[in-house]
Parts: C-alpha cells; sequence; structure tokens
C-alpha cells in the first residue's frame, strides 16, 4: 500500500486545462500565450520612467519640490501594480464540459429540437433568459460544449470562454473579463495620469533649464528628455482615450464586446438590462462590486491512481475536497423536451453537482446580475 502511495503522481488542475493559457508558479499566475506586446508595455514604461527618475527628478526635487519625485514613484508602484494583476490574473474563465455533461447538453439539445430531416439546417443552438423583463440569449460554444452564461464569450487567442468578457488585451497579455475588468480601468486611468504627469514635468524641466543655460545645451545634457516627451506625446492620445471609453462603458454598465455587438443598441428592442439606469450605481457595481473567486480551481491536485476496472491503466481522480468546477446549471436544467431517462441518470451520477456552489450557478446567480434569471423559452 505504501508503494502504491509513493508511486503517485500528484497533478495540480492547471496542468490539465484546456485553452491556450500560460501558467506560472505553480498555477499561480495565468496568461495568454501570446506575450510579446505586454513585454513591449513592461519595457515602454519601465523604460520612460526610468528615464524620468534619472534626468528629471533630480533637478526637480532641488528646483521645485522633492514632493515631484515621490508622486512619481507612487503613482508608478500602482500602475505597475495594476498592470500585473490584470495580466497575472484568471480574467473569469468558464471551465468546459466534463464529457458526461456534454453528451447530457447534447441529448437535451436534440430531443428540443426534434428530428431534423436529413439536408436541413438544425436550429441554431440557443436558450431564451429573462433578466430584469428582458429576454437574453443564451448562446452554445462549441467548443467548451456549454450554453454560455449572460455576457460570456469565447476569446479565440485564449480559446476559453470568459465571464463578463470584455476584451482581449495583447498590451497586458490576457483577457479582460469578469474578474480582472476594474484592474485593467484602474491600470488606464493611473497610466493616463503617469504620462500626463511625465509629460508635463519633462516640458517644466526644460523650460527651467533652458532660462538658465539655454535650450540647446539643455537637450544635450539630458538627451532622455526628448524621448520621454516622443513617448509621452504619442502614448497619451491613445491611453486617454482609452480611458475615457471605458469610463463611458462604466457609466453605462456595459462591456466592450457588447458595444461592438450592439447588443444593447435597442435594435431588437433589448434595453441593457443590467444597467441601473444611474451612472453613479452603474459605477459603483463595476468599480466597487464584490470581487469574485476563479473558478478554475488552478492548483487543486488530481492524482493518478490504478483504475480497477482495467489493471495498468491510470484514471485520475479529484483529491481536492472542492467540487469540480465544470457544472453547467443554466443548460443542464431538464425541461419538458429531457427525456425522462435522462434525467435520474444524470442526478444519480453527480449528486454533488447539485451545490448551489458551483461555478455557473455562481455566475447566473452572482450580485452582478441584478435580476433572477428564469429559464422562459427553449
Ligand atoms: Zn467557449
Ligand atoms: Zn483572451
Amino acid at each position: 500500500m505504501s508503494a502504491v502511495m509513493i508511486s503517485r503522481k500528484a497533478t495540480r488542475k492547471w496542468e490539465k486545462l484546456p485553452g491556450k493559457n500560460t501558467f506560472c508558479c505553480d498555477g499561480r499566475i495565468m496568461m495568454a500565450r501570446q506575450k510579446g506586446v505586454f513585454y513591449l508595455t513592461l519595457f515602454l514604461i519601465i523604460g520612460t520612467c526610468s528615464l524620468f527618475f534619472a534626468f528629471e527628478c533630480p533637478y526637480l526635487a532641488v528646483h521645485l519640490s522633492p514632493a515631484i519625485p515621490v508622486f512619481a514613484v507612487l503613482l508608478f508602484l500602482f500602475v505597475m501594480s495594476m498592470l500585473l494583476r490584470t495580466s497575472f490574473s484568471d480574467p473569469g474563465v468558464l471551465p468546459r464540459a466534463l464529457p458526461e455533461e456534454a453528451s447530457f447538453i447534447e441529448m437535451e439539445i436534440e430531443a428540443a429540437n426534434g428530428n431534423v430531416p436529413a439536408g436541413q439546417r438544425p436550429p441554431p443552438r440557443i436558450k431564451n433568459v429573462q433578466i430584469n423583463n428582458q429576454i437574453v440569449k443564451l448562446k452554445y460554444c462549441y467548443t467548451c460544449k456549454i450554453f454560455r452564461p449572460p455576457r460570456a464569450s469565447h476569446c479565440s487567442i485564449c480559446d476559453n470562454c470568459v465571464d463578463r468578457f470584455d476584451h482581449h488585451c495583447p498590451w497586458v497579455g490576457n483577457c479582460v473579463g469578469k474578474r480582472n475588468y476594474r484592474y485593467f480601468y484602474l491600470f488606464t486611468l493611473s497610466l493616463s495620469l503617469l504620462t500626463i504627469y511625465i509629460f508635463t514635468f519633462d516640458i517644466v524641466h526644460v523650460v527651467l533649464r533652458s532660462v538658465d543655460s539655454g535650450f540647446v545645451s539643455t537637450i544635450k545634457e539630458t538627451p532622455g528628455t526628448v524621448l520621454e516627451v516622443l513617448v509621452c506625446f504619442f502614448t497619451l492620445w491613445s491611453v486617454v482615450g482609452l480611458t475615457g471609453f471605458h469610463t463611458y462603458l462604466i457609466s453605462l454598465n456595459q462591456t466592450t464586446n457588447e458595444d461592438i455587438k450592439g447588443s444593447w443598441s435597442g435594435k431588437n428592442r433589448v434595453q441593457n438590462p443590467y444597467s441601473h439606469k444611474n451612472i453613479i450605481k452603474n459605477c459603483c457595481e463595476v468599480l466597487c462590486g464584490p470581487t469574485y473567486p476563479s473558478v478554475l480551481d488552478r492548483r487543486g491536485v488530481l492524482v493518478d491512481i490504478p483504475n480497477p476496472s482495467t489493471p495498468g491503466a491510470p484514471s485520475t481522480v479529484n483529491s481536492n475536497p472542492v467540487p469540480q468546477t465544470t457544472k453547467t446549471t443554466a443548460p443542464l436544467i431538464p425541461n419538458e423536451h429531457t427525456p425522462e431517462e435522462a434525467k435520474p441518470s444524470i442526478g444519480a451520477t453527480s449528486p454533488k453537482e447539485e451545490k448551489p456552489s458551483t461555478p455557473r450557478d455562481a455566475s447566473l446567480k452572482s450580485p452582478s446580475n441584478p435580476a433572477v434569471i428564469k429559464e422562459s423559452a427553449h
């Protein structure tokens, strides 16, 4: 028995997760696989700030105020912490359905649609839910084999469904979604302030020095200033513009994805059911609302043990008491089309999945959804 225990190979769940993410620090850090632009972001921020600390700060601290470099350092640290918080966290990835869940959903869809004659296209896989008296469509994800919760979307770069998907941001090297949106917004806001701050004090520095020793000799003495001014000038427009755009979205409680698709534009007489119709309330919900735990359980342990039915073939068993995070409660709700024989069999195979703390329960009943969602049509 002890030999068996020793030979067991412990595996963390992040090692088996599908999708195109990379993990560091034994699953604690999670990012998209493509990180080239993220390194450029780091280089631009750290490089520009280093030049500012080296060339302008000593002069400004002596001739104006020592508070100038102190505030710059604090702002720089805040920008970096918000960037790394956005980049290294789970944006709200939804787990894919387990094989038995996927086959049950398939069976449920087939039962609901009936027999489609050969040659005819099957109807689109959509479920309708009612949120704040608005009918919202839940679309089926053919990759994750789930009906996505409202506001979720599949990121083609990360190959995952992400809850309250905003967009995939190559600059931060991660998706922006339910779990990291507020940090992303604080990053863009603080970066705007930092860029304006450095740009302003670059100009002040050049003007003060030029009075003493002339413009040309000032530029020769501090060559980094010209580079900083150029980087800040071109960064300013895009970052401030982006911050303004996200401030507008937050005031409406809307995501970039919904804005681009025109989800709540009123075309289909569907108003945004998440908006409180009040800018302050919308801002409070997006920026100060509750934080959500990751439902991936990345650092949970999987243990390979010999499968008794087929000697020698290992099977993976979840040793973690936390329930498997692949529940698809909304799509799995049996309806009148569900075959009777399917209902007890699913219930019998996964009794613990009925716990309300499972992720898709959480996503559907979470405080971010201001209304109780109920299935209204099939
Ligand atoms: Zn998906
Ligand atoms: Zn992504």
